[in-house]
């Protein structure tokens, strides 16, 4: 019950390099959208 509730209370995703919403179910934890991630090749 308390997982379920902790994930419905996960904020949306925004990008943290240009800070738009992330609406594609990336692993969490991914904090970019598409574009900034193909951008920076860090990994
Ligand atoms: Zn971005």
């Amino acid at each position: 019950m308390l997982d379920l509730e902790f994930y419905h209370n996960i904020p949306k995703k925004e990008c943290r390099e240009c800070g738009c919403e992330i609406k594609e179910k990336h692993e969490s934890y991914l904090y970019e959208c598409e574009r900034c991630i193909g951008k920076n090749e860090e990994y």
